[in-house]
């Protein structure tokens, strides 16, 4: 609308030089019947307005407009969408439509505005807008159109083919880019289809994913609603998003969480319970044989105990890293606690022997791991059980494993143990035994024998090994190998061996105020070899019994040669240093090389009772064992002696000491002081 009393519009030199004379282009601004301003978004200002655009703004010139400071009373919301609008300016060519409402003098004014992106001189991106009073519009449609505006929801219109027909601010400001279709936008496209088709068949369909936006992947909640769109009449979508994404991945932590071993992450016992139904169920359907097995560490404790926490760790990180590698896809592998593990395995029934992954395991266990940069082997106990022979259900099928993981961990030589019914008895016994040992510990029931060691030229009693008895209120005299394993199982080895230690001292300390200065030896199982007291308790025992160290030999099995106890060269040179001496015990039986002897303080081996078999058929192996022993200066004792052909046998070939039932078998303390006293009175006469 025209002013009156305005002069008529006059073309003034309009064309001089083909260019249209910009006072008369300003003029024609100025007689626009719509407001049309240029807005700098970096200062908030009005840069220029035509003079329809000071009208609505109520401004009295130009000069005042571009004075006032639109920041001033501008809310956040808006001002972040202004600067919306500019990004995607520079990004695209595009003008958007939005209801204002402004308070020029305190009376509400609304405008349809139209907006596009102008470059200004200096390169940055200014706002031009073009403002129509609006009068027609009812204001439900106003109020509705602000809040579309405003709604920190997504909301945007796609056609049926998934081009984007309209996104509000917020919609604009999270899309990846403003032409991005329906499908364009999620990080699977495949799940586009099935929500747009679940929204046709339902009206409406809602669904969590992650979709591509401008900050990177997120999880958003999106819904979907087929409806038309309002302006071509045709069937479009309906979808509004919101952001869930800390809300998604909170629970999804908490899930994890509760339902993960957060040192191993593999499934821990809850979920596994909640897991293992369905597969066991999933797996008789499809004909596949499911096979639990229960994995324990060998001697993990003294990991744990001896090279710290630390390295306990990395070695349960390790072995579930392993039992990962080795499972198959459709496996279950969970962290039931402390070093046991299990593994649900699945195959095709037949396929293979029934104990064939868990012989696997064992296999690859048997190679040294590299714990903390340093090879190691780790032994491993593996009790099974068939589903559904076994068991029926997952707690039969679990104890069951248990009791058969109970035998392997007992017994040295069979690491991967099927259940069997009879187990139920061995561990009730076991259990009993337990009991029955704390109570001996108590109440002081051990015994020592002596079993002599003697020269097998002079037939004289060098040494003697002492061999602890159970005398049992009840059972009578028990012998070593029905408690010893349960007694190094469950950790009592400790104090029996203390118990043995001292005995052993106070009997040596007794011969040699008998004037029989032969050397005694006692048994250290490798348990007691990691314990931390133990080596500060042998310290303590010369001064606390009077006993010679010298003469005493501390029998070990191999494995402390194999690595499999940690520390073992500091312990044992500890021991060394405190004036023990150290024996190899069983020498033949375990793997150890013979070059493993030379890196140790060893002052004797003693040969395995086994070989004594051989030396009718040649003697090979008893033979390069005492080479390699003499070579490395070490004294070698013959076990299990039973005829005088092995006797005369090992002095020919240069074995000198004996030990066996040729000479005695293993006797109680005072037959063993009355056959020494027997020898002095002879060896006097
Ligand atoms: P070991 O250290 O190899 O002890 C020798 C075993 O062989 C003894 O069995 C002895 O009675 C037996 N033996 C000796 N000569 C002969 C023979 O000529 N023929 C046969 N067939 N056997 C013979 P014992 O006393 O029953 O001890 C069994 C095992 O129990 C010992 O084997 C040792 O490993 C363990 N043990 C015994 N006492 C202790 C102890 O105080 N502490 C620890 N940690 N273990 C012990
Ligand atoms: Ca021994
Ligand atoms: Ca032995």
């Amino acid at each position: 609308m025209r002013e009156p009393g305005q002069p008529p519009l006059t073309l003034r030199s309009s064309y001089a030089g083909g260019k249209v004379d910009l006072d008369l282009l300003m003029s024609l601004f100025d007689r626009l019947d719509t407001g049309l301003w240029i807005f700098d978004i970096d200062h908030m200002r009005v840069l220029w307005a035509n003079q329809k655009a000071l009208e609505i703004t109520q401004s009295a010139s130009l000069a005042e407009l571009q004075a006032r400071d639109m920041a001033a009373d501008m809310s956040h919301s808006v001002e972040q969408r202004l600067r919306q609008y500019q990004q995607d300016f520079c990004k695209q060519d595009v003008s958007f439509s939005e209801m204002w409402t402004l308070y020029p003098q305190g009376e509400a004014k609304v405008l349809q505005v139209i907006m596009s992106g102008i470059r200004l001189t200096d390169g940055r991106m200014a706002l031009l807008c073009e403002g129509r009073p609006h009068h027609e519009q009812q204001p439900e449609t106003l109020r509705s159109s602000e809040a579309l505006m405003h709604t920190p929801v997504m909301i945007s219109l796609f056609s049926r083919d998934g081009r984007p027909l309209y996104r509000n601010t917020a919609a604009r400001a999270t899309c990846l880019s403003l032409d991005t279709t329906f499908e364009g936008q999620f990080e699977a496209p495949r799940e586009a289809a099935p929500l747009l088709g679940l929204a046709e068949s339902k009206r409406t369909a809602r669904r969590v994913a992650r979709v591509k936006t401008n900050a990177g992947l997120r999880w958003h909640e999106l819904t979907v609603r087929a409806c038309h769109d309002s302006v071509t009449g045709q069937p479009a979508y309906l979808v509004s998003e919101i952001d869930v994404t800390e809300l998604h991945e909170t629970k999804e932590r908490a899930q994890y969480l509760a339902s993960h071993d957060a040192l191993t992450g593999l499934s821990n016992r809850t979920y596994l319970k909640e897991r293992l139904a369905q597969v066991l169920q999933d797996a008789s359907g499809e004909g596949k044989a499911a096979t639990l097995y229960l994995v324990d560490l060998d001697d993990f404790k003294m990991v744990n105990d001896s090279l710290g926490h630390a390295a306990g760790d990395s070695l349960l990180q390790l072995v579930a890293a392993k039992l990962m590698e080795l499972a198959g896809p459709d496996d279950i592998v969970a962290r039931l606690g402390g070093d046991e593990f299990l593994i649900c395995h699945l195959e095709k029934s037949g396929s293979h022997e029934p104990d064939w992954f868990g012989q696997s395991l064992l296999r690859e266990f048997a190679r040294p791991q590299l714990i903390d940069g340093k090879p190691k082997t780790v032994g491993l106990s593996i009790g099974y059980t068939h589903y559904p022979e076994d068991g029926e259900n997952i707690g039969e099928l679990m104890r069951h494993a248990d009791l058969a993981l109970y035998q392997a961990k007992t017994d040295p030589k069979q690491k991967c143990v099927r259940f069997r019914e009879r187990m139920r008895l061995l561990r009730d016994e076991h259990k009993a035994i337990k009991k029955d040992l704390e109570r001996a510990i108590r109440e002081d029931e051990f015994l020592l024998y002596y079993q002599p060691i003697s020269c097998t030229r002079s037939d004289r009693v060098v040494s003697a090994e002492a061999l602890i008895r159970w005398q049992h209120p009840e059972k009578g005299l028990v012998p070593p190998d029905k408690f010893i394993p349960i007694a190094d199982e469950t950790g009592l080895i400790n104090d029996i061996g203390t118990w043995v230690c001292r005995n052993v001292a106070s009997m040596q300390r007794r011969l040699e105020s008998m004037n029989i200065h032969i050397p005694l030896s006692l048994n250290v199982s490798p348990r007691q070899l990691s314990d931390p007291h133990f080596v500060s308790c042998m310290q303590a025992l010369p001064e606390e019994t009077g006993c010679d160290p010298g003469l005493i030999s501390l029998e070990l099995t191999e494995c402390v040669l194999l690595g499999d106890i940690p520390n073992a060269l500091e312990t044992l040179s500890a021991l060394k240093q405190a004036g023990y001496r150290i024996v190899i015990d069983d020498f033949g039986t375990g793997y150890s090389n013979l070059a493993y002897l030379h890196n140790y303080p060893i002052d004797g081996i003693k040969i395995d009772r086994v070989f004594m078999e051989e030396v009718a058929t040649g003697g090979a192996i008893v033979k390069l064992i005492l080479s390699l022993a003499n070579a490395l200066g070490a004294e070698v004792v013959a076990e299990g002696v039973e005829t005088i052909e092995q006797r005369s046998w090992l002095s020919k070939n240069g074995c000198n000491r004996y030990q066996g039932f040729l000479y005695s078998r293993p006797v109680p303390e005072d037959r063993f002081l009355s056959m020494l006293e027997t020898q002095m009175r002879i060896a006097a006469m």
